[in-house]
């Protein structure tokens, strides 16, 4: 493992005090995120202020050490896994809501704040922020503007990046900087923020964030239609979409899946069921009422064989808690899985779900597949019994195929989890190497001698 120079490790810790340290038990809880890849930081902080954030920064130019930005470790593409001898700038103590602006429309953050709590908060007054990854209970919003996360209602609402109107950020080269603007409009120069969003902690670390928020609807409806096949599902969220119906979450979840969160968390399904799509539909209390029987119409003609729609918030709020332990159930039931999240135009779900079932099948593996389907955002799993010799080698074909498809597809690498160390190798099957260059060179203007999360997004030379 790599150590931090005696002076570095003093002028760290006449930067942060006793929110430095180099002991093991610290290092090793930062070294890891949901992928269960590892690196080993020489250091952990936790910076309570922009000013030290920048300090940091500075000390790494000058002293040589990378700096990796960290809030909730639930990456699913090893963004926060840090780079050997990396100090990790841990987010947890950065965690207010520093103002809920009710004339405006907007709340000003530190990056930890996580995201549910942010939720409940605005909720209080009547505001609604609608960004949902299904980790909302434990992610930050640093992590999630960084990731550009997505979740359970960007088909109606979009994902992070439409709710980030302003960033305060430092730089790889130390300097705070501060983009965007408090108005519903800007066009003044480029738009740096939208750069920032989704950048993965490669250009600048995130140390404030004043964030869209909109009126929380005032009705919700919600129903959860099962099919005989995937397909059946697949081509229902088409329809449905074709029809002009734009429900705020259309999830959908395979045979496989289903068998497996039945199990592990005792729910049943009604028999002969292959799919689910979780519908849910908000606005005004007479519209949503009309909308949902539209889309259960829609369902039932789609060969749906049953349909389940929730009485009261305890119905809906079971609906959704069962959608939040498929991750959870898939980790408890394998010992290992690999895990992509493609998307894809929405038309073209059926044929992907066939294809990807095909390939499962050719390499022998079992396929388990959930997706906010209503952005064409289907999450593949392969499941990987560590047991089993060869099946790694096995699933690592297999995701290579199920990229290529994507492509062909017109589709993207990544929806929401970002591309970090998991598909860095598979980078360069959607981008040509001038956008390449490009992103090379905005990562250098921003980050001249490499010191932030280094390692992330582009192929190893
Ligand atoms: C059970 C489960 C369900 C999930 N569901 C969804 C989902 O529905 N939708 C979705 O989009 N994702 C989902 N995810 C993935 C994950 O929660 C998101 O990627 C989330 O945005 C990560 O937030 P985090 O706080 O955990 O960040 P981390 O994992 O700690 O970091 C992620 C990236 O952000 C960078 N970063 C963190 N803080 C900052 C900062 N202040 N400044 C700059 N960079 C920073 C890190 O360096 C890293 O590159 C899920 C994960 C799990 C485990």
């Amino acid at each position: 493992m790599k150590r931090l120079s005696a002076g570095a490790a003093a002028r760290l810790k006449g930067i942060f005090g006793e929110r430095m340290s180099v002991e093991e038990e610290e290092t090793l809880l930062a070294s890891y995120d949901a992928t269960k890849k590892t690196g080993m930081p020489a250091a952990v902080v936790w910076p309570e202020s922009t000013e030290e954030t920048a300090a940091l920064v500075k000390l790494a130019n000058e002293e040589g050490f990378a700096v990796v930005a960290r809030g909730a470790a639930s990456g699913l593409t090893g963004g926060s896994v840090p780079a050997d001898g990396s100090v990790v700038a841990d987010f947890a103590r950065m965690d207010k809501i520093l103002e809920i602006d009710r004339r405006n429309l907007t709340a000003l953050v530190e990056p930890g704040v996580v995201v549910g709590e942010l939720q409940r908060q605005v909720e209080k007054v009547g505001l609604f922020y609608p960004p949902d990854p299904a980790s909302n209970e434990f992610s930050t919003v640093g992590g999630n503007i960084a990731e550009c996360a997505g979740g359970l209602r960007g088909l109606k609402y979009g994902v992070t990046r439409d709710y980030v109107l302003q960033l305060e950020v430092v730089t790889g080269g130390g300097e705070i900087i501060h983009t965007g603007s408090n108005t519903i409009k800007s066009v003044t120069g480029y738009d740096l923020t939208r750069l920032l969003v989704g950048s993965e902690g490669t250009l600048a670390i995130i140390t404030k964030a004043r964030l869209k928020l909109i009126p929380l609807p005032e009705g919700i409806a919600t129903a959860v239609a099962y099919f005989r096949t995937p397909h059946e599902a697949g081509e229902a969220v088409s329809k449905m979409i074709e029809e002009r119906l734009l429900p705020r979450a259309l999830e959908f979840v395979d045979g496989v899946t289903m068998g497996i969160v039945a199990k592990s968390k005792g729910y049943r399904f009604p028999q002969g069921a292959e799919a689910l799509l979780i519908i849910e539909v908000d606005g005004g209390k007479e519209q949503v009422a009309a909308d949902i029987e539209r889309a259960v119409a829609v369902a039932e003609r789609q060969g749906a064989i049953a349909v389940e729609r929730a009485k009261d918030k305890a119905a809906r709020d079971r609906i959704w808690e069962m959608r939040k332990q498929l991750s959870p159930s898939l980790y408890a039931a394998s010992p290992d899985r690999v895990n992509e999240d493609i998307c894809v135009p929405r038309d073209r779900i059926p044929e992907t779900l066939d294809a990807v079932a095909e390939i499962g099948k050719r390499y022998n593996l079992v396929v388990c597949n959930y997706a906010h389907a209503g952005d064409g955002n289907i999450h593949v799993n392969f499941l990987v019994d560590t047991t089993d010799s060869g099946i790694m080698e096995r699933a690592e074909k297999a995701v290579e195929e199920v990229f290529k498809l994507t492509v062909s597809m017109g589709g993207t690498l990544s929806g929401e989890h970002g591309i970090g160390l998991s598909k860095k190798r598979f980078f360069s099957l959607e981008v040509a190497p001038v956008e390449m260059a490009l992103m090379k060179a905005m990562k250098r203007v921003f980050d001249p001698n490499g010191v932030l999360n280094p390692g992330k997004i582009f192929p190893d030379e």
